[in-house]
């Protein structure tokens, strides 16, 4: 079983032809709800790759709440471990322009509600999947608590943020985007992306990998960095890929070497790059297979 423990969020999108500037109103499309947060992302994409997951998460006592329940629910994923507080269910309001950018206000709400004592019984998990949207001494605390247990621990390190050595002495794999490496203090040292991984390696991960969009990504393990290409998808909507392809990646493991699960992870994100949203996007495994082995 691979457990998820992380955030959920109602996410809130409309398109506008330019983002508004302070002060000034714009008018926007219809506007698509649809649920996300990075935690319940990833635990979707993990199911549809195939694996059994279970959540561990907060949402309030509303509407919202019961919404991104029953959306993990219809994904088999096992939401015993959601904790109902009294916080509104943490919710992104997403504008996107024209021209492609966006602007983005998370409000975490419920999700700050998660702490240490939330960590359920470990027995039969043998993956924990952690992101930064919770508060980091819960992140803190369940690595710790996996470890103890034995239990293989991922750090997708997002939104990005600095961390101490001691949670990345917890982390068997990390993952990171491009941005999100920058911000642990890899690109200060000057080194080209082989030095960074290794010299971040230093400071406690057993295994990195760096998503590095459509240009795919590289992998830091044993000693040696080994890149992957992306798959070549016509891209519509990249929402959601960094997710999909931690889920992927965590659900791959326990069948395959790390290689051919970063290889099936690209597949995965790319895939889920063909349409919009973040979980509605998502590919299930016939589909993620039949890319992975082309
Ligand atoms: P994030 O969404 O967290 O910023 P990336 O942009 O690095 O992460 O994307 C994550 C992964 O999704 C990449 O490693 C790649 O495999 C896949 N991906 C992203 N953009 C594309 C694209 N345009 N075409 C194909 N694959 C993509």
């Amino acid at each position: 079983v691979i457990m998820v423990a992380g955030s959920l969020n109602m996410d809130f999108a409309v398109h506008v032809k330019a983002l508004p500037a302070p002060g000034e109103t714009v008018t926007g499309s219809p506007y698509l709800v649809s649920p996300g947060g990075k935690g319940a992302n990833q635990a979707v994409a993990c199911a549809r790759a195939g694996a059994a997951v279970k959540f561990v998460g907060c949402v309030g006592a509303d509407a919202h709440g019961d919404t991104l329940q029953k959306a993990l629910q219809a994904d088999g994923i096992d939401t015993a471990h959601l904790r109902r507080v009294n916080a509104p269910t943490g919710a992104a309001f997403v504008t996107v322009a024209a021209s492609g950018e966006n602007a983005i206000v998370v409000s975490g709400g419920a999700n700050h509600a998660l702490d240490g004592s939330d960590l359920p019984e470990l027995t039969g998990v043998t993956h924990l999947i952690l992101q930064l949207e919770s508060p980091l001494p819960a992140v803190c605390a369940f690595a710790q608590a996996a470890q103890d247990a034995g239990v293989h621990v991922t750090l997708n390190a997002a939104p990005a943020q600095a961390l101490p050595d001691s949670l990345l002495h917890l982390v068997d794999l990390l993952v990171v985007n491009a941005g999100e490496l920058a911000a642990l203090g890899a690109a200060q040292t000057g080194l080209d992306l082989e030095g960074q991984l290794e010299a971040l390696a230093g400071r406690g991960p057993r295994a990195i990998v760096v998503t590095l969009g459509e240009d795919g990504a590289a992998c830091w393990s044993d000693g040696r960095v080994q890149r992957t290409a992306a798959f070549g998808v016509q891209a519509v909507d990249t929402t959601g890929a960094g997710d999909t392809f931690v889920g992927v990646l965590v659900a791959s493991l326990p069948l395959m070497p790390l290689a051919a699960a970063v290889r099936r992870a690209s597949a995965a994100a790319a895939l889920s790059c063909t349409q919009p949203g973040a979980q509605l996007s998502m590919p299930f495994s016939p589909a993620i297979d039949r890319l992975a082995s082309t």
